[in-house]
């Protein structure tokens, strides 16, 4: 058994990766190999059978997903990597993974098969001739049954998830599913744990497997001050970080996000929200790196967003709060990022966000340094406000000192008398005046619907997969609940008069909730901006940190480039045509927008 170690060393080009995938991973931001990747990747390369002792969080499925798209042959419309996953939810996660991991190779197709889903579909995806299909047992087997999944020209087959499997009871599907492949293909066991069924599942069909382990050499820190918080979804993590920046007393922070992109998207947020930040990543010069820190030493930005390579051995005192904004791969990641505050014997905290997902990572996190992480509270409206108050008690009691009385007095006297009103009155509206930027009076938390639907989807997500996996044991018979397993989609507006002949593209926007955009802001912009009538645009779907919108195909390119420009809430929306979207061919008129015309007219379909 090799044992990984979990120093950072390795690079994505060392491990021999093909350059679709070497560009891919260049595009979606990722700067080293996680523990994980850097020792299962080298063993898939070289053909071996492999057993991963891994959990979700720790970059396991592109531990597989980038070894398995090196190799994989895109001219052959055959399946030829299997993966089997516990669940519907792991299952979609992982055929998204593979997409994005292999967006720079053509001809490659992900299959998705899980219980609850049209079988008809299925089967005329499975026509198309997917090279990678990723399933839960129960289905994987319904279609091995039938012979419209055919293994003939299997290489790779993975387990994920194997004692997950084991536990929610698809283990002798599991062993029908590995009976029915030849045995000559590479076989590859991801679990958590290695109990006794799952060591014997691969005695029998793993040939001489390499068995990779993380190991983990976290130790307790006892200056530090540590807590998580759970949140669900992209935009309640904003939210609690805006909420944490405002409540903490904070001197220094560092926040640690796992992709480059993410320190400079973060950075700019936070900077929209009055504090003084800057992000370190990979992909700036050493140079740049440190003139960064230094302006963090110096106390000219408080803030630093972070990857783990561009953080490592930082050490700066006045850092007194650490944020792990994205939960790190492993326990000795996050030893080493929190161990980044309470510096030279001072007093440090360390806050945790945790996905409902990610528990398991925090649970491993508390064995392995033996310290209990304590759950902190979203904090509230209330707690806010009075932080505001304190430091506006606080920066008047100095003002106070400074204040140059006669002259003063002599103003709050002549206002008393001018404006007929007492010396309370004016220093309420002062106050006010001072504030209205940051009201000391903040409004019952807003975000408190979209936390709730998040949590309430959370439990849907939850519940579905429990059911999905009851209906997959069963193996689906007789049960085709389309209607609720069907993908969110974007819904025709309500008052949408769009016919429904019309064929419609669906474009991007980067403004959401969070930015407080309303439909109605959305119709305003683009109805005045491109001057289209507000009946020609179709659905609209809300997130936290972006939008849809559906518009009639053949849009004139002027007319694009211009709404890619326009702000809504004073946000620019950088509209963007949505993946899979391709522009009309007739789309190109060198028309401008024109005020109160009608739009170019939509084609039918
Ligand atoms: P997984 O353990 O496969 O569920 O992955 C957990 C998360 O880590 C996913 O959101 C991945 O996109 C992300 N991830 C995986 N590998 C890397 C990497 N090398 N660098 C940054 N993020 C990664």
């Amino acid at each position: 058994m090799s044992e990984a170690t979990t120093e950072i060393t390795t690079t994505f080009t060392d491990l021999g990766l093909s350059k679709p995938v070497l560009d891919a991973l260049k595009k979606v931001g990722y700067e080293t190999p996680s523990p994980i990747q850097a020792a299962a990747i080298p063993v898939l390369m070289t053909g071996c059978d492999i057993i991963g002792q891994a959990q979700t969080g720790t970059g396991k499925t592109a531990a597989f997903a980038l070894p398995i798209l090196s190799q994989i042959d895109a001219k052959l419309n055959e399946p030829q990597v299997l993966v089997l996953a516990p669940t519907r939810e792991l299952a979609i996660q992982v055929a998204e993974a593979f997409q994005t991991y292999a967006s720079c190779l053509k001809n490659f197709h992900v299959l998705p098969l899980y219980g609850g889903q049209d079988i008809v579909n299925q089967l005329k995806q499975l026509k198309r001739g997917p090279q990678v299909v990723v399933g839960t047992p129960g289905r994987l087997l319904d279609h091995l049954r039938r012979k419209s999944l055919k293994l003939d020209h299997l290489k790779i087959m993975v387990l994920d998830e194997a004692d997950e499997m084991l536990r929610m009871g698809f283990i002798d599907d599991v062993e029908t599913i590995l009976s029915h492949t030849s045995g000559e293909q590479q076989t590859a066991l991801f679990s958590a744990t290695l109990p006794e069924p799952i060591r014997r599942v691969s005695q029998r069909f793993l040939t001489n497997p390499e068995h990779i382990k993380i190991e983990s050499k976290a130790t307790t820190v006892d200056t530090i001050d540590q807590s998580y918080l759970m949140v669900s979804g992209m935009g309640q993590k904003m939210d609690a970080m805006t909420r944490i920046l405002e409540v903490e007393d904070y001197d220094g922070i560092i926040i640690f996000v796992r992709t480059r992109g993410a320190t400079t998207e973060l950075t700019e947020k936070i900077i929209a929200r009055g504090h003084t930040c800057a992000a370190i990543n990979g992909d700036m010069s050493q140079q740049l790196r440190e003139r960064t820190i230094d302006q963090l030493k110096k106390g000219k930005i408080d803030i630093l967003v972070a990857t783990d390579v561009a953080a490592r051995g930082l050490d700066v005192q006045r850092i007194s709060h650490v944020i792990n904004y994205d939960i790190p791969y492993d326990a000795e990641t996050y030893v080493h990022r929190i161990g980044r505050t309470g510096r030279a014997g001072r007093l440090g905290k360390a806050i945790l966000f945790v996905a409902n997902r990610e528990r398991r990572m925090l649970q491993t996190i508390e064995r392995t340094t033996r310290k209990p992480i304590e759950r902190m509270t979203f904090p509230s409206s209330d707690e806010i406000a009075t932080q505001r108050k304190e430091r506006f008690k606080e920066s008047l009691l100095e003002a106070m000192s400074e204040t140059p009385k006669p002259f003063f007095d002599e103003l709050i006297n002549e206002l008393t008398t001018e404006l007929n009103c007492d010396a309370q009155q004016i220093a309420a509206s002062f106050a006010y005046m001072l504030q209205k930027e940051r009201p000391l009076e903040v409004p019952p938390e807003p975000k408190h619907k979209a936390r709730d639907r998040d949590n309430r989807r959370d439990r849907d997500d939850r519940r579905d997969s429990r059911s999905d996996s009851r209906s997959d044991s069963r193996n689906d018979r007789g049960r085709k609940d389309n209607k609720s397993r069907e993908p969110r989609e974007s819904k025709r507006r309500s008052g949408s008069k769009v016919d429904a002949n019309i064929a419609m593209q669906t474009y991007r926007l980067e403004v959401g909730r969070e930015h407080q955009v309303t439909p109605g802001d959305i119709v305003g912009a683009i109805a005045n901006e491109a001057d289209i009538d507000s009946a020609y645009i179709g659905g609209i779907n809300i997130q936290d940190d972006y939008s849809t919108v559906e518009l009639p195909d053949g849009m004139p390119k002027e007319v694009f480039n211009h709404l890619k420009k326009v702000r809504v809430r004073n946000h620019p929306m950088h509209m963007s045509l949505m993946k899979g979207d391709k522009p009309s061919q007739d789309s190109d008129g060198p028309r401008k927008p024109q005020k109160r015309k009608a739009p170019s007219k939509p084609k039918r379909k």
